[in-house]
């Protein structure tokens, strides 16, 4: 088992694909397929092949290359149990607690409903990696689509829980927009200041802003902050309870 070579590419205008490597095994991963033919040319000029093919969840922008990819390269497709009949061409299907081995490397797989009601994301201890699809962005969350507040803040939580220095991967590049909200609901935050001032540098030069870590989300993302009490006020929700604060935020930010 080596080292896990990773390149991050965006698809579509705003999603990201991550391709994983393990020399030594020869596995290649794919972490969701928004698009096939960045995919193809991100293989081609690494001159690796595709073994798998890992969703996060059923969403067409982060499926919709599977059924092309797998007739071309006899990936195996592996995706949410509980979504397992809308992920074209799944042959394995997870869910929370599943450990699986990849190239050598583990997987831990947790159920994160709210975005979706199956959703998965994909944990590598061992690598200290994380793949968070559409449940966690750079400074935001995804939005509710099939879950409530209540089953997205539980979500939330499993991933809060993970070593602060894990390496965090997620579905699209929204952290502009992630952080001029952020700053609208935590305005005293400081380390969220000093983040935004980044985030706009590095966007101004063409560069990604991920992958993030568990340790800067949990400094400056508003979604996994509704504890801290200079967020409660800034949102009139001092003293409340985390999960109403979580809600709230959550509300502000589909009317941004
Ligand atoms: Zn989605
Ligand atoms: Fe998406």
């Amino acid at each position: 088992m080596a080292d896990f070579e990773i390149h991050q590419f965006l698809c579509l205008s705003d999603n990201y694909a991550v391709l994983l490597h393990d020399a030594d095994s020869g596995v290649t991963a794919v972490i969701d397929t928004p698009e096939v033919a960045p995919i193809e040319a991100a293989l081609e000029a690494k001159g690796w092949s595709l073994t798998h093919i890992l969703n996060t969840h059923w969403h067409p922008d982060h499926t919709g290359g599977n059924l092309e990819l797998q007739k071309k390269t006899g990936a195996e497709i592996i995706g949410p149990r509980a979504e397992q009949a809308k992920i074209p061409g799944i042959q394995k299907a997870v869910g929370q607690d599943d450990v699986f081995d990849l190239g050598g490397h583990e997987v831990h797989v947790f159920d994160v409903p709210g975005h979706t009601a199956g959703a998965v994301n994909y944990w590598f201890p061992n690598d200290r990696l994380v793949f968070t699809g559409d449940t966690l962005f750079a400074m935001g969350c995804g939005r509710l689509f099939e879950g409530t507040p209540e089953m997205m803040w539980t979500s939330l939580q499993k991933l809060m829980e993970l070593p602060p220095e894990t390496r965090v991967y997620c579905g699209h590049e929204y952290t502009q927009a992630n952080a001029a909200f952020a700053l609208s609901v935590d305005p005293g935050n400081t380390d969220l200041k000093a983040r935004a001032q980044q985030v706009d540098e590095t966007r101004a030069a063409g560069q990604p802003t991920l992958p993030t870590t568990i340790d800067l989300e949990l400094r400056t993302n508003p979604f996994l902050r509704p504890a801290a009490p200079g967020l409660q006020k800034a949102i009139g929700l001092e003293g409340a309870a985390p999960v109403a604060v979580f809600t709230e935020t959550r509300l502000r930010k589909d009317n941004f």
